[in-house]
């Protein structure tokens, strides 16, 4: 890596942390700087919202390393928001005064809450969960509020109502499509999803709209457009989020929906890379570009980011897999489950767990899966396998659960 004197990250999440070993072990003299926001080591979010939320974890034990990490590979981390790039003399800013040159950069900013707009008294008091301080927050004021709506039936909406069900909260939950998690999950396995949540208690109000909400003393009143009235202590909102991409609006990088990459996390600006939830990247095996927000994701974006900074000239290719723990259900999804010529089901219910698969021209595109703790998981990682080769698949051993479906693999 001639020539390269200083790296530099802006973020402090997945992508980053990985990204930053990624170089280190190529590269032990180069300098690198991690700036991030956050007054925490690069942690693990997914126990935010189930494990942290129902007391079962504490925060130091889901660091992705050790607080060692930076000092033992002598990478500087600033807790300071980049403010101002400027990436023509590569540069950038955290205030005025104080800016810093790199070779190159990586932008690994994540993504942010989409944010309800209700008025401005309300908006104040709607709680989002993103980072710990958030988790901390939410878990103070549930010590004091029995009776907690959740706006949103995505997975943030819905790993919230599990936990806070399994601390005999009373959860009501407003989505405003006819579907939950609709923007990735088949409507098949979220009507699943659905009846878990409804079994165990949590009230759930599909197809609803938010007309207004009122505060009376320390509580809510929320009106929906059909006329239901709700009650609240506490409202959590998560509906959704945007790639955290606004600094870089008057650059010459390409911003479309996230930063646009190609397939080596290279930006459209020389020299600058970006990995995780920010990026637009090109997926080579779909052939198109696509954003992805989720842990595998992240971690495997970062990793090839840190190899192509370090000069190591590495594809990204990842098949996407995403899960998620409701309850005592596992669900897991991998590929893409929205382009397809035909959908083939294996197994019955969630006992013995049930899996959709997603064809595209005979090969499989994508599968999703749900069942109670271990029954779906080796399926599901045979069936990205069968995506990552682009194997033409047999739909008679893929719908027959008696049939192990690693034949599918092994034939061929
Ligand atoms: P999400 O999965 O996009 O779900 C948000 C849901 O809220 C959507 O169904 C959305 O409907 C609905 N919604 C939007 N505006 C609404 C409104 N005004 N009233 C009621 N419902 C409304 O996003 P999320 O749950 O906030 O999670 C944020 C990101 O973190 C997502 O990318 C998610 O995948 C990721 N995450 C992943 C995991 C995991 O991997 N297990 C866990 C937590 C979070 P429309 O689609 O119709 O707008």
């Amino acid at each position: 890596m001639r020539n390269i004197n200083k790296i530099i990250i802006i973020g402090g999440g997945q992508a980053a942390i990985y990204a930053v070993s990624e170089i280190r072990k190529h590269n032990k003299e180069v300098a690198i700087s991690m700036f991030s926001e956050e007054a925490y080591f690069p942690y693990e979010r997914p126990p935010l919202s189930k494990d942290f939320l129902m007391n079962k974890k504490k925060e130091d034990e889901f660091l992705f390393f050790s607080k060692d990490f930076f000092k033992e590979h002598n990478v500087q981390y600033i807790n300071k928001k980049i403010i101002k790039v400027d990436l023509i003399n590569k540069l950038v800013f955290t205030d005025r005064n104080n800016e810093f040159f790199y070779d190159k950069l990586l932008i690994s900013t994540g993504s942010t809450n989409r944010l309800l707009k209700i008025d401005a008294e309300i908006d104040d008091k709607i709680l989002y969960l993103r980072n710990i301080d958030d988790a901390k927050k939410i878990k103070h004021k549930i010590l004091k509020a029995d009776n907690i709506t959740i706006i949103g039936g995505g997975f943030i909406g819905l790993e919230i109502a599990s936990s806070l069900n399994q601390q005999n909260k009373s959860i009501n939950l407003i989505e405003i499509s006819n579907q939950l998690m609709n923007r990735i999950v088949p409507s098949k396995i979220a009507n699943l999803v659905k009846d878990e949540h409804e079994k165990n208690g949590n009230k759930l109000f599909m197809n609803s709209k938010i007309k207004n909400i009122k505060k009376i003393n320390e509580n809510f009143k929320i009106l929906l457009e059909d006329g239901s009235v709700i009650e609240a202590e506490m409202i959590i909102a998560g509906i959704g989020s945007l790639p955290t991409d606004d600094l870089f609006v008057d650059t010459d990088l390409r911003i479309e929906n996230g930063i646009l990459t190609d397939e080596f996390c290279q930006t459209s600006v020389n020299d600058v890379y970006a990995a995780g939830d920010v990026s637009n990247f090109y997926h080579p095996l779909y052939k198109k570009n696509i954003r992805l927000e989720s842990y595998q994701h992240a971690q495997n974006q970062g990793i090839i980011a840190g190899n192509n900074i370090a000069g190591i000239k590495l594809e990204y290719n990842s098949v996407p897999w995403m899960w998620s723990d409701q309850f005592d259900l596992n669900l897991q999804l991998t590929g893409l489950c929205n382009d397809y010529d035909e959908i083939i089901e294996r197994g019955n219910g969630i006992e013995e767990g049930i899996i959709y698969f997603f064809l595209k021209n005979g090969k499989m595109y994508g599968a999703c899966g749900l069942g109670l703790a271990g029954k779906i998981g080796r399926d599901i990682r045979i069936a990205s396998k069968l995506i990552e080769k682009g194997i033409i698949v047999d739909k008679k051993i893929l719908a027959d659960q008696n049939e192990k479906l690693n034949k599918l693999i092994k034939n061929k």
